[in-house]
Order: structure tokens, then sequence, then C-alpha cells
């Protein structure tokens, strides 16, 4: 196993899917510290800056919503949910943004501790792309204040589309950009209202019963788990 990447870990829990296709999954949730995209809406804004003031020793320092994080190798990962989060038999990349590091020694490491692995990334990076992932989301996050450019190929890869909507231009934008990346028919396409807002979940339940696509709603928020 390669022990030369040590991943920044910010955080790690069990926790059950709250969105997109997979809702309802248990899941180990693993948090990967650092993301220059910049989203003004982002529910994990202390996950974003590489402080080196807030690197810790030990995961249990790091553990919780707060912007602190440790680096720890795939071994050491698979160690810590092994003996930590007993139950689910998936794990969940995210952050932050996961893909801007090299996933692949993680998600073989997982794998052959009996894991299947789902990660998800704003399409903005490309480090899940070779690394054998059993389940790929892409919630491309477009025009943001961090000036990342969304990857046409992560959209062509990905199991799972999820598009936060908050106006009809969203909607437009999803539409020109699956246009440009003609991912396959399998892909499946999801409209996630921002921030449970009525309005938006209004336009996405009209525009999901029009195009055939799926609503994602972020159930965690209604049954009070994070
Ligand atoms: S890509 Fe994700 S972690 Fe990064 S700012 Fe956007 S919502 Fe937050």
């Amino acid at each position: 196993m390669n022990q030369l990447i040590r991943y920044p870990v910010n955080d790690c829990y069990t926790c059950v899917q709250g969105e997109g296709v997979q809702t309802g999954v248990a899941m180990v949730l693993l948090r990967l510290h650092g993301c220059a995209v910049g989203c003004p809406w982002c529910d994990t804004k202390e996950t974003w800056l590489m402080d080196p003031d807030h690197e810790v020793a030990t995961l249990a320092e790091a553990l919780g919503a707060n912007p602190r994080y440790t680096h720890l190798t795939a071994d050491e990962i698979v160690a810590h949910i092994r003996d930590h989060n007993a139950g689910p038999r998936w794990v969940l990349v995210t952050g932050g943004e996961p893909a801007q590091y090299d996933l692949a020694p993680l998600v073989a490491a997982l794998q052959e501790a009996g894991y299947r692995v789902a990660i998800e990334t704003s399409g903005t990076e490309v480090g899940h792309l070779q690394a054998g992932f059993d389940w790929v989301c892409v919630s491309p996050k477009l025009n943001m204040p961090g000036g990342k450019e969304v990857r046409l190929e992560t959209l062509t890869q990905a199991h799972e589309i999820k598009h936060v909507v908050g106006r009809s231009q969203d909607i437009t934008d999803l539409e020109e950009l699956l246009a440009a990346a003609q991912p396959p028919a399998t892909t499946q396409i999801c409209l996630q209202p921002v921030s449970t807002s009525p309005k938006a979940t209004e336009l996405c339940l009209e525009t999901v019963m029009a195009r055939g696509w799926r609503l994602s709603i972020q159930t965690h928020k209604y049954i009070g788990v994070k």
C-alpha cells in the first residue's frame, strides 16, 4: 500500500446519506480538508483553508465541525473506520474538495478492507477519475467566486450529477453543461433546491417532472442529522 500519501482529514463519522440517489444508505462520511471553489452557500466553509495553525496531531483532535485537520495515510484511515464506525459498508469521501488529492491509494485500501467507496466532488478536480470509486456523484459548481472551472471529463464518468438550483438560470447552466459533456444515458440527473428553499423546491419539482430527472432533498436537515 502506498504510504507516501497522507490525506488531510477534517472529520469522520457514521451517518445516513441525506441527498441524491443514495439517500437513506448508512455510510461513513470521510471529510477531507481544503477547497478553493468558494460556493457562497457552502455548508462546510470551515474546511476551505489549509491553515497550518489548524493542523493537529491526531484525528481525535480534528473530529467535529471545525477548521482542524490531521494528515493520515490510507491505512490509518481504514484502521480508524474499522475501530470507530463498524456498521456501514459504504464510505463516502467528501470535503472540502476531495478530488484535488490522488485518491487511488485510499480507495484501494478501503475496498481491500471490504468497503464500497463513493465520492462527492464539485467536478473542478480530477484526482478521482482513475481511482476506482464504486459511486461517483458530481455536483458541478459553476461560476463560483474561486474561479475554478468544471472539468467536462468528470461528468462523463459520473454515476450521478447532482445540481444545486436556486433560480431558473441554474437549470439553463446545467443544460448547457450536459450538452457540452454528453454524459452517458445511465447517469442520473438530480436537482437539489438550494438550502431547502421552498421557491427553489417548486422550480426543481417542475423541472424534474418535465425532464424525467430526479429530485434531491437534503433530508438530513429535516430529520436532524448532520
Ligand atoms: S465545492 Fe463543496 S466544499 Fe467547496 S465551497 Fe462548494 S460546497 Fe463548499
